[in-house]
């Protein structure tokens, strides 16, 4: 680990060569999103991680630590949702501006999934995600004096899509019978969007991919399955679609038939130019797909 650590800070020092800089830089597209959103056109944004980049695994390589130094301030989701940057991070906050989306949220809106240990995936509830929006505007006004005003109206602007989007999949959700309103993932990211949306929701490893998943995890899931009468399990766009391949193959053991749906977007959005490069455009994705597989 202190080996590691050298080479990054070895890295950090030398990256004194000349490299356009970034205004804002973001750890994943999702903050990424949020962050284009809210400020002006001339004030230039980039996230590290692209489409179907996991964020639990990513470690920063020499290029992006020299983006990270060079980087005006940095926005970064929080909860240790970038697992392997957590030691960067924190020692870039004591540097620059760096703010976490999850720090606009309390314990009790957080899923707590062990002791210490809360859900990072906060960005499918919309409605949470809205007050992050909200405390990231307030952050880049004080970064931003100047553009006050563009950033108070993008902000206004993007509260009313968010609020739509959220009253419409309630809706959506509501006209589902309870008992088909169950869906499977490759792993947990889904937890905030079923609380939201009154979806139960199982992913087959756990809220991180860095963890392995087990015979009985697989065991599990695959009965979750039949006894939810599921007709279809999601892989997602960041995560191997293997293991959920292996899940269709323990519910065929069992005796089930199970399709694997489109990819979800869960941990990372769509690539550039796509309707799924943006936060709605992916959830919207998902939704269709979701309620779909309640049909
Ligand atoms: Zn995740």
């Amino acid at each position: 680990m202190r080996k590691a650590l050298l080479i990054i800070w070895g890295a950090l020092a030398l990256s004194c060569q000349p490299q356009e800089s970034v205004d804002v830089l973001c750890t994943t597209s999702i903050v990424a999103d949020a962050a284009k959103h809210l400020l002006p056109e001339e004030i230039k944004v980039e996230s590290l991680m692209h489409s179907n980049i996991d964020p639990h695994s990513y470690k920063p390589v020499e290029s992006d630590v020299a983006k990270l130094s060079n980087a005006r301030i940095i926005l970064h989701n929080g909860l240790h949702l970038e697992g392997k940057m957590v030691e960067i991070l924190e020692k870039l906050g004591t540097q620059k501006p760096v703010h976490a989306m999850s720090s606009a949220l309390q314990s009790h809106d957080l899923i707590e999934v062990g002791p210490n240990t809360d859900d990072p995936h906060i960005w499918f509830d919309l409605q949470l995600w809205d007050r992050c929006v909200g405390e990231l505007a307030m952050f880049l006004i004080d970064q931003f004096p100047e553009h006050r005003q563009a950033i108070e109206w993008n902000t206004m602007d993007y509260f009313s899509e968010l609020v739509q989007a959220h009253d419409e999949m309630i809706r959506a959700s509501n006209k589902v019978p309870d008992s088909l309103r169950a869906m499977v993932t490759a792993h947990d990211a889904f937890s905030y969007f079923g609380r939201a949306y009154g979806i139960e929701v199982h992913g087959l490893q756990g809220i991180s991919t860095a963890a392995e998943f087990g015979i009985n995890d697989m065991s599990t899931s695959a009965q979750f399955i039949l006894d939810h009468h599921l007709t279809t399990i999601f892989a997602e766009t960041s995560v191997n679609p293997k293991s959920i391949q292996a899940l269709q193959e323990a519910v065929a053991q069992k005796g089930g038939q199970v399709t694997i749906g489109t990819p979800l977007y869960s941990d990372a959005l769509g690539p550039q130019g796509t309707p799924e490069a943006t936060l709605l455009g992916a959830f919207q994705h998902n939704t269709n797909a979701i309620l779909k597989s309640f049909e």
